[in-house]
């Protein structure tokens, strides 16, 4: 089917990623990628992803034929007032599958939503995916960053995204709060006077999808083990449920020899496990002490499997770690589909200044080329950014923790890094 757009057009050349009946990718080596590049600092750093993701995809013989979409105030700009997520932009990412955005303003008080949630909603984007590690030369908090080299796998559709509930002081949350006591006989626990209830859906559906993703990806990207992260403990049947089901998917789906289920009642009955050689080992962690363990023991863990709050904190948590909001990427994973984008913000006090750094945005674009299958790409984006940092001219925000460092602007750094690449690809 051919889509017609409103106000945009598609790139003249190019082709589409596809997915094949075994629900496996098919990517060309000319694919169309829509890019939206954001609100505040998007301006400066989507060109920058642009011209460096380019630069690799050329290197390995490939070129991206990118197809720019709008969102948030350039969409208001370019639509109307009214109009923060036109339908030309879901369509072009419904019909491209695969696409990177920058960051996109949520104003606060103001009525719409954020269009960041919108967008993983509107196409069922389950998983929000982060790889932390530490690149050489950044100025991390912690005294031994170059042992974390973690990715984190959070749900992205429900328990506390699901968003279900009930304000205090309404009919409704009395409601809630009659069926639970008189009906479910939960009597004396909730405290008299008002109370705000709010409920934490956790399915079968949602768990396994997420935590399948988790282990395909293990196993593609040769990890050693996938750890589901809960508070069993205290909430069994959400957060315990989560566990059970993703020991399912581990136990049922994958042959033992590739991905072996080792759960906590395992380890109890057996004292030691022995993981046949080369399968991904898929074992749990209770969410407070998968903290501590990210300060202390980072190098033992690889990929974390969580529903959404803790996700939220352990991402976070591991993202800080890295040393500045100008470096964690991210990509949201559904069916067949990738949508990529940094954690940070739109930062609008350093808009339009040629500041901000882009690094977020174009390892979130190296994370993209790896659900693509280009490796080889992503590898040569992650070595000429660190090498790039390495030299020691950087932006504003690594340039005020590095001894010595040179301070450069935005385009500079672009330059710089696009250098790399070429050098890099020139010694391969
Ligand atoms: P922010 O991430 O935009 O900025 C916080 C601070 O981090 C900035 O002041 C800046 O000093 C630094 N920073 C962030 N990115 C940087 C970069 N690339 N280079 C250098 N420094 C960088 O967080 P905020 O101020 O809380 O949010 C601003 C707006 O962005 C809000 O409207 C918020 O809703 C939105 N937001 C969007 C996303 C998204 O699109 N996924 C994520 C977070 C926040």
């Amino acid at each position: 089917m051919i889509m017609s757009y409103e106000l945009i057009d598609p790139p003249a050349d190019g082709s589409r990623v596809t997915v094949a009946g075994d629900g496996s990718l098919e990517v060309p080596s000319d694919p169309i990628i829509p890019i939206i590049h954001g609100d505040g600092i998007g301006e400066d750093v989507g060109p920058a992803a642009q011209t460096i993701l380019q630069a690799a995809a050329q290197a390995t013989g490939r070129e991206i034929n990118w197809f720019r979409v709008y969102a948030g105030e350039a969409a208001q700009e370019r639509y109307g007032e009214d109009v923060h997520l036109p339908e030309d932009t879901l369509r072009a990412i419904d019909e491209y599958r695969i696409a990177i955005k920058g960051p996109l303003t949520t104003p606060v008080g103001s009525g719409f939503r954020s269009l960041n949630v919108a967008l993983r909603q509107h196409f069922d984007l389950f998983a929000n995916v982060r790889p932390t590690y530490h690149l050489e030369g950044t100025p991390s908090p912690v005294k031994a960053p170059e042992l974390l080299d973690i990715v984190t796998f959070r749900e992205n559709t429900e328990d506390v995204y699901a968003g279900i509930e009930w304000e205090a002081g309404t009919q409704e949350v009395e409601q809630v709060r009659a069926f639970v006591e008189d009906e479910m006989g939960a009597t004396g626990i909730i405290h008299d006077g008002p109370v705000g209830i709010g409920i934490k859906p956790i399915t079968e559906k949602g768990t396994k999808r997420l935590v399948r993703e988790a282990i395909d990806y293990a196993l593609e990207n040769d990890r050693e083990k996938v750890t589901l992260v809960h508070k069993g403990n205290i909430m069994k049947f959400t957060e315990g449920q989560f566990s059970e089901w993703g020991m399912e998917v581990a136990q049922e789906e994958y042959p033992d020899e590739e991905v072996f289920a080792a759960p906590n009642s395992l380890w109890e009955a057996e004292g030691e496990i022995d993981v046949p050689e080369g399968a991904v080992m898929v074992d749990e962690r209770i969410a407070d002490a998968m903290l501590q363990w990210l300060l202390l023991r980072p190098d033992e863990f690889d990929v974390l499997a969580m529903p959404n709050l803790n996700g939220d904190y352990l991402s976070d948590a591991a993202g800080a770690q890295m040393g500045s909001l100008g470096l964690p990427p991210g990509a949201n994973f559904g069916e067949g589909r990738c949508l990529a984008e940094p954690v940070h913000g739109s930062a609008p006090k350093r808009a339009g200044q040629d500041m901000a750094n882009p690094c977020a945005i174009t390892l979130s674009g190296a994370l993209m080329f790896e659900y693509m299958g280009w490796y080889d790409a992503a590898a040569l984006v992650k070595d000429a950014i660190e090498a790039a940092i390495g030299a020691g001219r950087v932006t504003y925000d690594l340039h005020r923790n590095i001894e010595g460092a040179e301070r450069v602007g935005t385009t500079t750094f672009t330059d710089e890094v696009v250098g790399h690449i070429e050098q890099l690809a020139a010694n391969q």
